[in-house]
């Protein structure tokens, strides 16, 4: 059957974030051919400045992705700007459609990420990424000791306000409606000078995404210049794993097994696709580390074929 079909490329990958660009790094220098295939909407879009990679702490997310390009330019890796539609199974290959192309891979690893969701508040969108976060390990260290609220209502609130005290102690918590907060929950928070508000929040306020104001229904307004907020949440980017019988775990992560295998023969999922939240540096290790499997998988049929 193999020799009836011309195989495009050893591995397709979709994807071109941290994670499927760290794969196609490995595998490319492992002989392989590669193809990437990327829409170029990555999770953190609205974000100016990345911080925790090593050695690329403030780098600008689209840099981060284009120094990966340029150095991949070595190796036998395609990157397309295009998105993949479809993917159909045979017996030991796939057949990939993008909008522009059809490819046959051997091997597909999906580096597809996830797409964020915001709460509903007005003036939320502009602020988001520039001075309102979700998570203080990629942005708390710019905003330390500063006025800071936290946003949101949920089972984690509380864990949630221990954590970003640790950047700042002139913390108002948000709540924008009654709080889940238990009555000795409130009163630690008392008597840590936080300050709790369940007024229902009218509007962000920021010039240039720098948040000044925080607006509530009933016209009183507080002066802050960053905030975390606590309900987002992220759904998959792409459905088609599920459609190639890979199924959700219930955290809405792909499920995967050891490097980045799945239930489907040939196929691997990476970075925050499986793990929800990796993080730049996590996404890149999981490639680095998935790369060298779907190698060695590749490897062993090869061997196995010559026998
Ligand atoms: C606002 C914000 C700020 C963040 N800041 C930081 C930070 O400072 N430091 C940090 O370590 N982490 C940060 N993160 C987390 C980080 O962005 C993610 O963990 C990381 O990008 C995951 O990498 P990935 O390769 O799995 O997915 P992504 O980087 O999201 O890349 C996935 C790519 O796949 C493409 N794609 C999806 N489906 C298809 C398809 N069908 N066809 C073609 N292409 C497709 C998408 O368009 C996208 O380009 C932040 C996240 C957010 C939301």
């Amino acid at each position: 059957m193999r020799g009836e079909i011309h195989l495009d490329c050893d591995v397709l990958i979709v994807g071109g974030g941290p994670s499927g660009l760290s794969a196609a790094l490995v595998l490319g220098r492992a002989k392989r051919s590669v193809i990437v295939i990327d829409e170029g909407r990555p999770r953190n879009a609205v974000t100016r400045q990345s911080h925790g990679f090593l050695t690329r702490d403030n780098i600008k997310p689209m840099e981060l992705r284009q120094i990966a390009r340029e150095q991949l330019q070595t190796y036998p890796v395609n990157i397309l700007d295009d998105t993949v539609v479809e993917i159909e199974t045979r017996q030991d290959w796939f057949v990939i459609h993008s909008k522009k192309n059809k490819i046959h891979a051997k091997k597909v690893i999906f580096a597809s990420g996830l797409k964020e969701h915001l709460p509903e508040i007005e003036g939320l969108q502009e602020a988001y990424g520039v001075s309102v976060f979700s998570c203080p390990y990629c942005d708390g260290w710019e905003h330390r000791d500063q006025p800071l609220a936290i946003i949101g209502n949920g089972e984690n609130l509380f864990t949630y306000c221990k954590l970003i005290s640790n950047w700042s102690e002139d913390l108002i918590v948000l709540s924008d409606g009654p709080t889940i907060l238990s009555i000795e929950e409130q009163q630690q928070l008392k008597d840590r000078n936080i300050t709790l508000i369940e007024e229902p929040i009218k509007e962000l306020k920021s010039i240039d995404g720098r948040l000044t104001e925080i607006t509530f229904e009933e016209n009183d307004s507080i002066q802050r210049t960053a905030a975390f907020l606590l309900n987002t949440y992220a759904t998959q980017f792409t459905t088609l794993p599920e459609k190639l019988g890979v199924e959700l775990n219930e955290k809405g992560g792909y499920q995967t097994k050891r490097h980045g295998r799945t239930s489907t023969d040939g196929l691997y999922i990476i970075g925050d696709a499986a793990k929800r939240f990796t993080g730049l540096i996590g996404a890149a290790s999981e490639g680095y580390e998935t790369g060298i499997a779907v190698n060695l998988d590749l490897i062993n049929e090869e061997w196995d074929e010559k026998s």
